[in-house]
């Protein structure tokens, strides 16, 4: 089967050095085998994503020698498909609206004796607007209150094989936990649609068959694959990698300015020079 990689990140900032360490390692793959590298710009998140970023993404990708094949997708220009996933996922009663506020929901678990965590540290929803009643769920939506959509995850795990699994490079078969996301957001009260479907739906639709991405991301994977074997999608497979560090051994970030490809354009580095410094295949 022929290879199509993916590299997909979020214009809420410059590349930075992680990135083009994620973008090449997609790339490499794909060109080594003779297979298909894409791009996709998950610009989602309204408050977060800026035009301006995306362009800066194709032009500091361009630099860095990297093509990609056919069309760049942006997740903006796609809401109606997102939109069709999560109705045919209510018409299936998996996903309920979810009117809570932060402060609600952090009302509610100050009252409950536990607070059980999800992976990314935060805790999880205590399932309040899954036990409205049907008529006040009905009044509140009439009324236009605004609400994100959420999974619900134990209806979601009883609609799947009881035991789910993905595919990771270097380690083979890895068992998904996917009750540790509890509820998670599907849609958000301002972003259409959550990353976690998005990117799923995407894979799917692309026929990406490997996700080489950052280890940052890996506990999603399990989520990710809840999410395509509830809609009969097929499962890629991951190779999640290292994410570099700084001198101190941290880790970088978009907000670490010093570390952006356009700054280092800017100071007259040579492309082939970083390409060969991140990916020593490359060199
Ligand atoms: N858009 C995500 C990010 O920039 C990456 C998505 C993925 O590779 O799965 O963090």
């Amino acid at each position: 089967m022929a290879i199509v990689t993916r590299f997909a990140p979020s214009p809420t900032g410059y590349l930075h050095l992680g990135h083009a360490f994620s973008a090449l390692t997609a790339w490499r793959r794909a060109r080594q085998a003779g297979g298909t590298f894409l791009l996709r710009l998950e610009d989602i998140d309204p408050a977060r994503c800026r035009p301006g970023f995306s362009a800066a993404i194709l032009q500091d990708l361009a630099w860095l020698g990297l093509d990609w094949d056919g069309e760049v997708r942006a997740q903006s220009a796609h809401l109606p498909e997102y939109r069709a996933v999560l109705d045919g996922l209510a018409a299936r009663g998996l996903v309920y609206p979810c009117f809570c506020t932060r402060t609600d929901i952090a009302r509610e678990v100050a009252a409950s004796a536990t607070a059980p965590h999800g992976p990314d540290g935060a805790v999880l929803y205590p399932g309040t607007c899954r036990r409205l009643p049907e008529e006040a769920r009905a009044a509140r939506l009439a009324a236009g209150e605004p609400h994100a959509l959420r999974l619900d995850m134990a209806r979601a795990l009883a609609a799947v094989p009881a035991r789910l699994d993905y595919e990771e490079e270097g380690e083979g078969t890895v068992a998904c936990d996917p009750a540790q996301f509890g509820d998670a957001v599907l849609a958000r009260k301002d972003a259409p649609a959550s990353y976690h479907l998005c990117v799923t739906h995407d894979d799917a639709l692309q026929g990406v068959t490997l996700v080489t991405r950052g280890a940052d991301l890996r506990a999603a994977t399990g989520l990710h694959r809840l999410l395509q074997a509830l809609l009969g999608w097929p499962a890629p497979r991951y190779a999640h990698h290292a994410l570099l560090t700084d001198a101190t051994g941290r880790r970088l970030a978009k907000r670490d300015s010093a570390a952006t490809l356009r700054q280092m354009r800017a100071a007259g580095m040579a492309p082939a020079a970083l390409r060969a410094r991140l990916d020593p295949a490359l060199a």
